[in-house]
């Protein structure tokens, strides 16, 4: 990947290439953000950019015999290791060898991707982690000397997944690395590293995406304008969160938003819970992109229902039907119903029980929907 391909973050793509170009290139880097951000490609970026023969001051060239390996992701002297675990056919112990085929797949293809979506890539429905199996992997990796490269590199994705057993496995070689070794360290959650790891690299922080340069990344000469810029805007900086509201701009969450409301008015527990239960099929990203879009929607209404002065977002067909549901949106209970969605939202992330989290919701805002 060139710097060319990841979206925005232009000020840091030049501090970036700036310390190449002035030789100060730390061995142990840590690029901190959520994954949509794009935590992961500006570290494959770096990397792709300290290997190109023939780089200029912004990128990599791209067609050297170095990058047209990165570009697959298989050059000799990069490695990775990411969490993972056991499956039907991988047996115990599982480390990242195992999956190198779809990690490269997942990388050169998809670019963007969330922890659970590489889980489901993966196809294993537990968490996955970094073991002592996969540091021992990764001496040995990195103790031979580099084929091609001035550089051996090793990107290290979500180093929050290692337990204590195998950090401190690493830590003499974080320490100490063999000449010419750059370990990447990718975290999503930095206050979850360990510290021996933390505390011994440099950390190099990923702010929220522009607005603009999501929306430019979105166009697809089909979309509307409209609604792409709407994605970017609620997405908050986050490319992952922007991609996956357009997909379901369509209808399928209006749809599933105007059912669960007109169940709550009419008191009706049986189908509060049918609909509740029906919501993991959709997977944990739909889940939470339906949640963000039930949170725009009651700000929505709320606006249009006090006559604020803040223009109401509203498409066509959601403003028709909000002209008379926004009559329930009232003082006593957005900020109630903000919080309960903004609570599933969380736990939706944090892997919790969805049908659990989906039936407490919709009982909740039964409760609040009459105040
Ligand atoms: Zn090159």
């Amino acid at each position: 990947m060139q710097f060319r391909n990841v979206i925005g973050h232009s000020e840091l793509k030049q501090k970036l290439t700036a310390t190449v170009a002035d030789g100060r290139i730390s061995h142990a880097q840590l690029f901190e953000g959520a994954a949509g951000y794009g935590s992961l490609p500006v570290a494959l970026a770096y990397a792709q950019y300290v290997a190109c023969t023939n780089r200029n001051r912004d990128d990599s060239c791209g067609v050297c015999p170095s990058c047209v390996k990165y570009a697959k992701a298989a050059h000799p002297d990069l490695h990775f290791a990411f969490p993972v675990n056991t499956t039907k056919t991988v047996k115990s112990p599982a480390v990242s060898d195992h999956f190198i085929n779809e990690w490269r797949k997942m990388i050169t293809e998809t670019k963007y991707f969330s922890e659970q979506d590489w889980y489901e890539a993966i196809g294993i429905d537990k968490q996955g982690n970094i073991s002592v199996h996969e540091a021992e992997k990764i001496i040995s990796k990195l103790n031979f000397k580099s084929y091609e490269s001035e550089y051996k590199i090793m990107i290290l994705w979500l180093p929050e997944r290692m337990n204590a057993a195998s950090a401190n496995r690493l830590l003499k070689l974080i320490e100490e690395p063999p000449t010419n070794t750059l370990f990447l360290f990718v975290t999503e959650a930095s206050g979850k590293v360990l510290n021996t790891i933390y505390s011994r690299t440099q950390r190099i922080r990923l702010h929220p995406i522009d607005e603009n340069d999501i929306a430019t990344a979105l166009a697809d000469g089909e979309t509307s304008k409209e609604q792409i810029y709407t994605a970017a805007r609620l997405s908050e900086g986050n490319f992952i969160t922007a991609r996956s509201l357009l997909k379901s701009a369509s209808n399928e969450n209006f749809e599933k938003f105007v059912l669960l409301m007109r169940l709550a008015y009419n008191k009706n527990v049986i189908g509060l819970l049918e609909w509740a239960e029906n919501m993991p099929e959709l997977g944990r990203e739909r889940m939470k992109t339906f949640l963000i879009y039930a949170e725009r929607m009651v700000r929505e209404n709320f606006i249009l229902n006090m006559k604020l002065d803040e223009i109401a977002y509203l498409g066509f067909e959601e403003y028709e039907w909000a002209k008379k549901f926004s009559l329930f949106i009232n003082k006593q209970n957005v900020g109630k119903l903000y919080k309960c969605l903004n609570t599933a939202i969380l736990q939706i992330a944090q892997n919790g029980n969805a049908k659990i989290i989906f039936t407490d919701l919709a009982l909740k805002i039964m409760q609040m929907i009459r105040q």
